[in-house]
């Protein structure tokens, strides 16, 4: 894991002097801005919206007759330069669909540029540390925890399937001449079939969003890097809840349930214990008539918390 490139040499986004900062683009208090007139003459036409607001408080439109109150809506500009509120759905009403349309889209295309960029400023201050973090910490427990779960016996697919809860536990069942009996309930199974340690996905995709290459050297279009800015936290959460899952697989009492389902289910013979050897847990397991294998469990005494490893990229009020 550590042929990655130094975190410094991570390439850093030029700023564009152009761009205007999402949080002029995205308002909240539109009357505080200087210069707004309160009624533009019907038939008169913005030239761009500004800005696209939504407010606490009622405000009113300046384009319409009734000068309707309403909480969402544009900063309209005119070609001499009066700007004046407008209503969400006024445009539609009053300028014809077509210029509405236009004008919108000129406005959301610049907020999801100025969005794009406020995300890439937050990853690039957030994520080297992040990516520090998880290759020091997380990653290498990650790795130990499944290197452990690995070693249990490949059970029967079809039955293992078929005996999955949705929370992904496995039922250990036991058929009888009346019915069946749930002996035991393996804790989150599902990682028996999920070997590949979460958390490196996610610093896959934190380099790609940093250096905009790949782990294969292969170039990240900057749509996807902000796909995957987007989708970053969702992962980093997935990761943690399979640490979590990890833990409780690896305890005592799930390996003795474990061990029934490696008797039920197992093709030949297998046994599978939780033993302490020197003091320290360990699994054990014994495949036909060769010897027990010993696979010490590493500590997990803390694990890591999604909402602590980094705060949000994506900003508020802009999807
Ligand atoms: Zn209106």
């Amino acid at each position: 894991m550590s042929t990655h490139t130094p975190i410094e040499k991570f390439y850093q986004p030029q700023a564009n002097a152009e761009e205007i900062d999402l949080s002029q683009l995205v308002i909240v208090d539109p009357c505080s801005q200087e210069g707004l007139v309160k009624r533009i003459p019907s038939g008169q036409i913005p030239v761009r919206y500004k800005n696209r607001y939504k407010t606490m408080h009622k405000v009113r439109c300046a384009f319409c007759e009734q000068r309707q109150s309403h909480n969402t809506g544009f900063t309209a500009v005119m070609s001499d330069g009066r700007i004046a509120l407008c209503g969400k759905d006024c445009g539609r009403k009053y300028f014809g669909d077509d210029a509405a349309r236009k004008l919108e889209s000129e406005i959301q295309s610049a907020i999801n540029q100025a969005a794009a960029t406020e995300i890439k400023r937050r990853c690039f201050l957030y994520l080297p540390a992040l990516i520090e973090e998880i290759e020091r910490v997380w990653l290498p427990l990650d790795f130990a925890a499944r290197e452990v779960v690995s070693k249990v016996p490949t059970m029967r697919k079809s039955l293992i399937k078929s005996r999955m809860t949705p929370e992904r536990d496995l039922l250990v069942i036991e058929t009888g001449s009346r019915h069946d009996d749930v002996v035991a309930v393996v804790k989150a199974a599902y990682l028996l079939e999920q070997p590949r340690p979460a958390f490196r996905d996610v610093v896959g995709d934190c380099r790609a969003i940093l250096k905009g290459r790949n782990d294969y050297g292969l170039d990240v279009s900057e749509e996807r890097r902000i796909r995957l800015a987007r989708d970053l936290q969702g992962k980093i959460k997935t990761a943690c809840s399979e640490m979590a899952d990890l833990k409780s697989f690896l305890t005592r009492s799930n390996i003795a349930a474990l061990r029934k389902a490696v008797r039920f289910y197992f093709h030949g013979n297998a046994q599978v214990q939780w033993v302490k050897r020197y003091g320290r847990p360990v699994m054990r397991i014994k495949r036909g008539s060769n010897g027990w294998e010993n696979y010490e469990i590493p500590d997990m005494p803390a694990l890591p918390e999604a909402n602590t490893l980094i705060p949000d990229l994506i900003p508020k009020d802009v999807v």
